[in-house]
């Protein structure tokens, strides 16, 4: 997802600068100010309490605000973006855009202000007041909702100053030149933005191989909890060997084992573009963690993808497995591989569920060649790291 929030005077050119943003980036459009006016030409009854508050030029209040953005966002979760205009206008909503952002585990990239000097605001408005049937477009009332603008506006831009998403745009540059310009602040913002894909399927579907080779054609790192166990095995630690019990009785690992092992990958890869999961979340307690670690690196995760291998198959490739030197501590026996694919049916399956409904995952056909899998896996990715780029 990429949330936008165009920031300016009345007059700066919010509305101008949007018509190009939404069909570029693909983003759902919010005007607070076209969703109250639209409000008032239905005469509904929030539309006649800020009926007027807009015609005097003020702010209308927080709790109008909320009610009125809130059905327009949880509305359209589906959407790959906001963009936001008009809002947030004080300082509280921009805890409340905060909040919102949050219901839909998603957050704002980045906050455009467009700066022009009162002066030209005024004689922009005004010129438009002559063709516009907007009642505030005269200059009296121009002129509070500046003062509503300096007084209760401005003060937003210190917090997504404080939160280092705030780009400084000059307005008074004719459109063509704003426009420019805007691309180039987005190009920078998702260059930095990461991607994240968690990687689902049975044990055997093909998670390990597929998503080391994903990670490497992507320029990605991958996280596979699995695997950074097995180290701490071969390493013979503590923690190696607390492992390594839990493995022959095919024990899941505690989650605070697994956080800090994920959380020193996190921390040792500042530069990634993105990170693919793999082994983790394997547990509903898991991926409401993986939620906590996103957030603390300001991230989120961009897309679910599930292998899809009948079960049959699966307990052949494993069993095949277990006869050669790729054989993995748990996959000794018939009857451990029956109970990791229990324990994943148990576990694991409605963590997927989850992420279908916040997300919805990605189903890939894992038979057939490495090769094929792996073309119909890149040709997803692709697709996702487009949408969030
Ligand atoms: P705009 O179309 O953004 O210039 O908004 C027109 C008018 O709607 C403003 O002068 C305010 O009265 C009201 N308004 C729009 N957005 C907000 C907001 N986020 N908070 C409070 N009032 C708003």
């Amino acid at each position: 997802m990429l949330n936008i929030a165009l920031f300016g005077p009345p007059g700066a050119g919010k509305g101008t600068q949007s018509e190009f943003l939404i069909s570029k980036y693909d983003l759902f459009y919010i005007s607070t100010g076209d969703l109250l006016r639209k409000e008032l030409t239905n005469k509904t009854k929030l539309g006649l309490e800020a009926q007027d508050i807009i015609a005097s030029g003020g702010l209308v209040p927080d709790e109008i605000i909320v009610q009125i953005i809130e059905n327009t966002i949880t509305g359209h979760p589906e959407s790959s973006g906001f963009l936001f205009d008009g809002f947030p206008r004080t300082y509280i909503q921009a805890y409340i855009l905060e909040g919102l952002m949050l219901k839909l585990h998603t957050s704002l990239d980045c906050l455009i202000s467009l700066t022009v000097p009162e002066e030209v605001s005024v004689e922009r408005l005004t010129k438009r007041g002559q063709v516009s049937a907007r009642v505030d477009d005269n200059e009296a009332v121009i002129r509070n909702r500046l003062k509503e603008y300096y007084d209760k506006t401005i003060p937003v831009l210190q917090y997504y100053k404080d939160k280092g998403i705030l780009y400084e745009i000059d307005g008074t540059a004719d459109i063509e030149k704003v426009k420019l310009e805007i691309q180039r602040v987005i190009k920078n913002v998702l260059s930095k933005k990461l991607f994240n894909l968690v990687l689902f399927g049975y044990p055997g579907s093909g998670r390990s191989s597929q998503g080391k080779a994903l990670a490497e054609k992507f320029g990605l790192e991958f996280v596979t909890t699995g695997e950074m166990l097995h180290r701490e095995i071969e390493n013979q630690s503590g923690t190696g060997k607390k492992i390594e019990e839990l493995y022959a009785q095919s024990l899941f690992v505690p989650d605070e084992i697994v956080v800090q092992l994920i959380e020193k990958k996190l921390e040792n890869s500042k530069e990634a573009r993105g990170f693919i999961f793999k082994g983790f979340p394997r547990t509903l307690v898991q991926s409401y963690i993986l939620d906590g670690l996103f957030k603390k690196y300001n991230s989120s995760i961009s897309m679910v993808i599930e292998f899809e291998v009948p079960t049959l198959e699966l307990i052949q490739r494993l069993d095949q497995r277990s006869h050669t030197n790729k054989c993995k501590p748990y996959d000794i026996s018939a009857s451990k591989i029956i109970q990791r694919i229990n324990l994943h049916e148990k576990k694991t399956l409605p963590v997927i569920e989850r992420y279908d409904q916040l997300h919805s995952v990605t189903k890939i056909n894992g038979v057939g060649s490495f090769e094929e899998v792996f073309n119909r896996l890149s040709s997803e990715v692709e697709k996702g790291i487009k949408h969030i780029r």
